[in-house]
């Protein structure tokens, strides 16, 4: 029984897999929120890199990982494919449940993967700096890493809860050079807007998007990236699932279930996606592909799909995806990559079309959860993907009682070693259920 499985160095792959070549129909484009017309991808130039921008809409089943974001990747990927033995046994289940751990990534997240790569492209096509926005701030530290890896410079819009509660993520986005603001700031006009209206504002994606866009938009070198949500960012991350699949016909398993978090739904796509193309080629069972999310922030499971703008000064593109709307600022919560008002354009159809499912879950049921899993394999799951470890867990809890011998695989998006705060307030059994 092969409880660890990683690919060698140099079977790390060298393209990523391009969902938009297997949907059934072309994606409903992003609308210019003034016309209403589809917006062409050139529009965006000021904000995005042209590489990325032909990534948003290429067909191409594969498209090239450049060189020298391979060399960036090889610092740590492959990463390592492990099966949760002792949580099974702990669970009492005959399901086989793995994980593709993430965490072992320089700021301990998947993020990299995608960060890495536009700041590449950024600094190939002559951006000098680039602004962007973070949640819980794991997005933000592996741009900042990435930036300081190709030498650009970054400017972080931090959403407020996080900037007060998690500092040791603050530090490490210092610490890779990069300058951080919490938002909403009075550095901009989006910022300041919400300040007028609400100066207690707990911030939220959607407002540090805005500000971080309006600081691209002043024309001094300055570009934007976003962590999430958009179709190359979700192209970026598919090396996971490619990897994942890989080391899984290494073990001689394959999944029944692919159980990812999702916030922007980048890292869930990453690891789905290659799947979902596996059994588009014919070679391989479709596993049901489940969506997690937290109840206080539900998109797939309450939103609606429609279009809708990206952040909260509605200054983005319009976007077809499920969404709570555009003002919606969800409550403090300690999954704060979670806390996304809308849903990935491709995650949103496949959801649409049935091809994935979603559930959502309370954070107090979801680190008791995580809490179980620490114990057990050692491994402390960040809250963000402490969902998906619930999920994976209700999953086996029900092959136990149900006696079948499902296997599980987990996305495991990165760890929880900034969230000490968070773990204390569940031991301590001050954790809230937020619903
Ligand atoms: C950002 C983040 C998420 C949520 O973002 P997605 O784009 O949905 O992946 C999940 N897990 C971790 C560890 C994160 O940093």
């Amino acid at each position: 029984m092969k409880t660890c499985v990683t690919l060698h160095q140099e079977e790390l792959p060298r393209a990523w897999y391009n969902a938009l070549s297997d949907l059934d129909r072309p994606l409903d484009p992003p609308l210019d929120p003034r016309t209403g017309e589809p917006i062409a991808p050139e529009a965006l130039a000021a904000l995005f890199p042209r590489a990325c921008l032909e990534q948003e809409v290429a067909t191409d089943r594969f498209i090239p990982i450049p060189e020298p974001v391979q060399e960036a990747y090889r610092r740590w990927r492959p990463t390592p494919l492990r099966r949760a033995v002792a949580l099974e046994r702990a669970l009492g289940t005959p399901a086989r449940i793995y994980f593709k751990y993430e965490g072992g990534s320089p700021t301990g997240s998947h993020k990299a993967n995608t960060a890495l790569a536009q700041a590449y492209y950024n600094r190939v096509e002559g951006t000098r700096r680039l602004a962007t926005e973070t949640g819980a701030g794991q997005w933000g530290s592996a741009l900042a890493f990435a930036c300081a890896t190709f030498g650009l410079r970054c400017t972080v819009y931090m959403v407020r809860t996080s900037y007060e509660g998690k500092p040791y993520r603050r530090a490490l986005i210092r610490l890779f050079g990069a300058e951080i603001f919490p938002s909403p700031s009075d550095r901009t006009a989006a910022g300041r807007a919400v300040l007028e209206r609400d100066p207690g504002s707990p911030g939220s994606l959607g407002i540090a998007i805005s500000e971080a866009v309006e600081e691209a938009l002043r024309g001094d070198g300055t570009k934007y990236a976003l962590g999430s949500v958009l179709n190359h960012v979700l192209l970026h991350q598919t090396v996971i699932g490619l990897e994942a699949i890989r080391e899984l016909e290494l073990a001689g398993d394959w999944p029944d279930v692919v159980v990812g978090c999702v916030g922007g739904g980048s890292n869930f796509a990453g690891l789905a996606f290659p799947f979902f193309g596996e059994a588009r080629a014919g070679r391989r069972p479709l596993p049901r592909l489940l969506a997690v999310e937290p109840t206080a922030c539900p998109s797939l499971t309450r939103g609606e799909y429609r279009y809708d703008f990206g952040d909260t000064a509605r200054t983005t593109p319009l976007l077809k995806m499920h969404t709570l709307g555009a003002d919606f600022v969800p409550p403090p919560l300690h999954a704060g990559g979670l806390r996304y008002h809308g849903m990935a354009p491709i995650v949103s159809r496949l959801v649409a079309d049935g091809a994935v499912e979603a559930v959502a879950y309370d954070q107090a049921d979801v680190f008791s959860s995580a809490l179980l899993f620490a114990r057990t394999e050692g491994i402390v799951p960040a809250p963000e993907t402490a969902h998906a470890v619930h999920a994976a867990v209700e999953l086996a809890r029900r092959c136990a009682a149900d006696g079948e011998e499902k296997v599980i695989l987990i996305g495991f998006s990165g760890h929880g070693h900034f969230d000490m705060a968070a773990y204390e307030a569940a031991l301590s059994g001050a954790l809230q259920g937020v619903a």
